[in-house]
């Protein structure tokens, strides 16, 4: 499994991260924020599963650039999975013909844009060679995250959420955990903003892995880009080894 940071900058070296969006194995997408920057239209093509996590702009902005990049007339398309309230969300206030065209309507059945799958928290799904399980985030709207397994590991995907007390079973159940991306998003100042939005500081970023065993790699996002250095400071002075800021340059393999 080879994941990597889709991150928009048109600064190659820029380490801010602007939006968060992953790749897994050149062609599944956790939320769009930088997919439809990704690489090349083949690249772009080659991207057959897009799960989103929620319906903030940050996340969902990229999918109708993305569709609308890589369409052609023919039957072949992307599967977008994401919860019911999220699929709402888009339907009503994205693809409305206002904000973008409704692509379902334009398209028909013969060459469709996308196809859509409701994801149920907790009821895992098969795409390509992984076991993949939405969990529940806590988050200000309804927010899923993702537990990936395969034969050589597990994988967590949790952003835009506050602490939950649900995250060290769900971490506990994960057979051969290797990885966990979690989100660090305010300074430890603006504690107030986390709590307002539902968001996690580095403080509440320690607590909620004190009890994740040191050989799991750690690797924090969504660090908001005006706190950027700020956070990763905090973050640094945990002094705990297996806890690393997410990095565009990286291939977390496992
Ligand atoms: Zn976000
Ligand atoms: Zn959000």
């Amino acid at each position: 499994m080879k994941i990597r940071l889709l991150m928009p900058s048109v600064e190659p070296k820029s380490r801010l991260q602007f939006t968060v969006s992953v790749l897994i194995d050149e062609h599944i997408a956790i939320d769009t924020g930088g997919l439809p920057y990704l690489g090349d239209i083949d690249s772009q093509r080659a991207v057959d599963h897009v799960l989103l996590t929620h319906s903030h702009i940050d996340h969902i902005g990229g999918l109708p650039l993305f569709l609308d990049n890589i369409y052609a007339p023919t039957p072949e398309c992307p599967t977008v999975y994401t919860g019911e309230a999220t699929w709402n969300c888009l339907e009503s206030h994205l693809f409305n013909d206002k904000v973008w065209p409704d692509l379902e309507r334009i398209a028909g059945d013969e060459f469709p844009f996308y196809r859509k799958q409701i994801l149920d928290p907790h009821r895992p799904i098969t795409i390509a060679d992984y076991r993949v399980t939405p969990i529940p985030l806590e988050h200000i709207v309804p927010t899923l995250g993702y537990v990936f397994e395969t034969e050589t590991g597990g994988a967590l995907f949790a952003w835009d959420t506050a602490p939950f007390l649900e995250f060290e079973k769900i971490v506990q159940s994960i057979p051969n955990l290797k990885i966990i991306f979690l989100d660090a998003s305010f300074p430890n100042q603006m504690q107030w903003l986390a709590e307002k939005s539902l968001h996690t500081t580095p403080g509440q970023f320690q607590r909620q892995i004190e009890h994740i065993a040191p050989d799991v790699r750690i690797v924090a996002v969504h660090l908001k880009p005006g706190f950027h250095d700020q956070v990763c400071e905090e973050l640094k002075a945990l002094g705990l080894s297996n806890v690393e800021v997410a990095c565009r340059e990286t291939v977390y393999e496992i």
